[in-house]
């Protein structure tokens, strides 16, 4: 299995990541733990980031996608790895793709872990509070003033990357508020969904490829191959779509359309009822007072 875990500094993606390691026995890749070894062990690649880190910034594409293309590549990357703070920015991400591509694998999925900014705070400063009283040493970083950096990189340069992945129909997102527990029990949620929907697909596409080697058989294959994403929305798809369209439908939630359609409603409901009337009682009165009907249908229709 490879995931990627995507979310702003704090969301817990090191705490899921572990347990994730635990329950699936791959690996966990983190860039940042990588990159503050280097930073220790002073390689050349340290003596580069050091400085970038502790001000919140970001160490360059480069040298980030070098550490994982390396990373990758090891034997024990071979049964799957959760890459956690990597891709950080969409070009990272494009190259993850073709790296990927090279070494003929595939994402499974893109774990977010949404929270509320109000928390992040509050959190990398337990955070802070526990390693202390361990008496482990800080991150440098774990300042609040350099928190607000390290935010603002993550909504300029990460945010985009959650439309990268559902455009991709990678993406689950996941309530990072939640209690850990909760957090974890979600995740597998959604695995678990994934696995039995691609399974699913995989035994659809082998049956639609068995019966001929045809071409016309081959075409509904291919057909097919590309399909799922789009197909497969009913099952395990459906939570990477679910989420997305959420955030993509929200504005659309505003008042504009549901007013106008309330209002459209509304209209008809009136017009209706001023048609109905204007049927039933004009009748009578075009008999008494025919010069008042044309009063009557105004006064209805101000009611619009
Ligand atoms: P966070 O807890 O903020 O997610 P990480 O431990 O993942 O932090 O990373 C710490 C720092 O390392 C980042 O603020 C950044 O300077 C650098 N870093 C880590 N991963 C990347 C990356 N993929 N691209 C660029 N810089 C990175």
């Amino acid at each position: 299995m490879r995931l990627i875990l995507l979310g702003p500094p704090g969301a817990g993606k090191g705490t899921q990541a572990l347990r994730l390691v635990d329950r699936h026995g791959i690996i966990q890749l983190s860039t940042g733990e990588m990159l503050r070894a280097a930073v220790k062990a002073e390689t050349p690649v340290g003596l580069r980031a050091k400085d970038i880190m502790a001000s919140g910034g970001l160490v360059s594409d480069d040298v980030v996608i070098g550490i994982i293309a390396d990373r990758i590549s090891q034997p024990d990357a071979a049964k799957g790895f959760i890459l956690d703070g990597f891709p950080r920015t969409v070009p990272q991400a494009e190259a993850l793709d073709a790296l990927l591509k090279s070494h003929g694998l595939a994402l499974d999925a893109v774990l977010e872990l949404r929270v509320n900014e109000s928390a992040l705070l509050d959190r990398v400063e337990k955070r802070v509070a526990q390693m202390t009283a361990r008496g482990e040493a800080v991150r440098l970083d774990d300042t609040p003033e350099v928190l607000s950096k390290r935010l603002a990189s993550y909504r300029a340069q990460t945010e985009p990357l959650v439309h990268y992945y559902s455009e991709r129909r990678k993406l689950l997102t996941i309530d990072g508020m939640m209690t850990i527990e909760e957090v974890t029990a979600e995740i597998q949620r959604l695995l678990d969904a994934l696995r039995a929907s691609d399974k699913k697909t995989a035994a659809k596409a082998s049956r639609r490829r068995a019966p001929a080697n045809s071409t016309e058989g081959r075409g509904t294959a291919a057909k097919s191959a590309g399909k799922p994403a789009s197909g497969k929305a009913k099952t395990g798809a459906v939570k990477r779509a679910a989420k997305v369209p959420k955030k993509a439908t929200r504005p659309s939630r505003g008042g504009a359309p549901k007013k106008s359609k309330a209002a459209g409603k509304a209209k008809s409901v009136t017009k209706r009822t001023a048609k109905a009337k204007s049927a039933k009682k004009p009748a009578k009165r075009a008999v008494k007072k025919p010069a008042k009907r044309p009063a009557r249908l105004t006064k209805g229709r101000r009611v619009l």
